[in-house]
């Protein structure tokens, strides 16, 4: 018997995989994509925590490599600028999904982990004993813990009977690549109906493009037909499209798991919670819950944490997804252009030009500012430990540059310029622990 089953080789299912085996416990990703490519772009990059998680294991370099780093953090069109956040990564990393999975793929492999691809799993059946997965086509698997990692139509959420709860969808947009037979002028346009963008790359033989669409739709596969109504409606053409490689449809529906875990059961990243891409924030959501996850799960796996350790997952990582997710409804809420929309966009980006507002903000959008409710104490319990500068008579201290052989034990030892910085509004309530 497998100890974990991972179901989905995306970003959060790759780093969770990365985890358990970093901890010694045996996992298999079952992905039912057939080859490790992505179909269209997806999201685009991390922010400053996602980052410093990656640099505790080790590979934040790997990424740094494939990306480029920019000043790109933004809420609703207004820059925030995060310079001079309390971090060693204080930027946002450019890198498409595609690269993001193809380094997290490489890092699992290099830990022995088995990707087995071209599995679909159509659900399960738990006992006190354990898990069988059931898959297309095969026999079950039996493991004893199962991670549903499976997206935001998530197969292991719907058999485990989880809820998704929250604002139900009021506008739908189609997102495509898409060829062209006229001039696409590249640009944001906001009307009374949503937003609207083209997104050209200079030689590249589409076009990228985001369209509300008139009336909500949810649901069926979007067809080259309802994207050219869509341009129409939103541009007075449909520029010639013609042989998309991509089109999608996302709604503004902002909705979270109920729980995250049935028994032997759990779920993490998009399974757990859907949201629109405003803000770029889904892809970091899920990394953070599989760091939160897999030292749990693996204590729990190895009999060192008694089971209940499992339940803190939930009580952490809902909590501060709501707040991200919060955020995320405001920013969608805002995609419009008529007068009303624009005055309090206009307000918010009067009030972001003062640094305590920029810098709560851009504190909860990176993720630095997570300050989790461990009960009473010091400020600074709860919140992520500062990444500061150890002094030892033997400066750099070569044992504490070692990479770390557990996800529970990160330590380095750098040379830095930053200081240490609280973020968010003092005062502020904590996430709170649901009863
Ligand atoms: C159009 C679009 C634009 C986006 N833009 C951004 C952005 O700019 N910034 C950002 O941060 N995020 C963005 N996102 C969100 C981001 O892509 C997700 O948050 C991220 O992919 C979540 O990762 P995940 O691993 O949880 O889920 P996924 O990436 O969805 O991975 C789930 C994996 O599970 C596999 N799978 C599903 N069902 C099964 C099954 N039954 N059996 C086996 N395997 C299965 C899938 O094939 C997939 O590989 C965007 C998403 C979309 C759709």
């Amino acid at each position: 018997m497998t100890e974990v089953i991972v179901v989905g080789a995306g970003p959060t299912g790759l780093m969770l995989a990365g985890e358990l085996a970093l901890a010694g416990v045996d996992v298999t990703v079952l992905e039912r994509r057939t080859s490790a490519g992505l179909v269209g772009t997806r999201a685009r990059g991390f922010h400053a925590r996602t980052i410093e998680l990656l640099d505790q294991r080790g590979i934040a370099d790997r990424f740094l490599a494939a990306g480029q780093t920019v000043q790109a953090l933004a809420f609703d069109g207004t820059p925030l600028p995060v310079a001079d956040l309390p971090t060693r990564h204080p930027y946002t990393l450019a890198l498409g999904q595609s690269g993001v999975e193809e380094v997290l793929l490489g890092w699992v492999e290099e830990l022995g982990v088995p990707v087995r691809r071209g599995v679909e799993v159509t659900g399960f059946t738990q006992d006190d004993g354990g898990v069988d997965v059931h898959v297309a086509d095969d026999a079950p698997l039996r493991t004893a813990y199962l991670v549903g990692a499976d997206g935001g139509r998530s197969v292991v959420r719907r058999t485990a009977g989880i809820e998704l709860v929250g604002a139900e969808p009021t506008r739908s947009h189609l997102i495509a690549e898409v060829a062209v037979t006229e001039e696409a002028p590249p640009g944001i346009r906001l009307d009374e109906v949503g937003i609207h963008a083209v997104n050209a790359v200079p030689g590249a033989p589409t076009v990228g493009v985001v369209v509300t669409e008139q009336e909500l739709r949810t649901g069926a596969e979007p067809s080259l037909a309802d994207l050219r109504t869509a341009l129409v409606a939103a541009f007075g053409t449909d520029f010639g499209a013609h042989d998309p490689t991509w089109i999608s449809r996302f709604t503004d529906a902002v909705r979270q798991a109920s729980a995250y875990r049935s028994g032997r059961v759990l779920i993490a990243g998009d399974a757990a919670h859907v949201h629109p891409p405003t803000g770029g924030q889904g892809i970091g959501l899920g990394v953070q819950d599989a760091v939160n996850l897999g030292w749990k799960l693996a204590q729990v796996v190895r009999g060192d944490s008694p089971d209940a350790l499992l339940d803190t997952y939930r009580a952490e990582r809902h909590p501060a997804t709501a707040r991200v997710l919060g955020n995320v409804t405001v920013q969608a809420l805002l995609q419009r252009g008529d007068a009303r929309t624009g005055a309090v966009r206009d307000t918010f980006a009067e009030l972001l030009a003062f640094d305590q507002p920029r810098l709560a903000l851009a504190g909860l959008l990176t993720g630095l500012d997570i300050h989790l409710d461990l009960g009473d104490g010091h400020p600074l319990l709860g919140r992520r430990v500062p990444d500061l500068d150890l002094v030892t008579p033997r400066r750099p201290d070569p044992r504490l540059r070692a990479p770390p052989r557990r996800p529970a034990a990160p330590a380095r030892a750098r040379r830095t310029r930053h200081r240490h910085r609280p973020l968010g509004r003092p005062g502020a309530p904590r996430s709170r622990r649901p009863a």
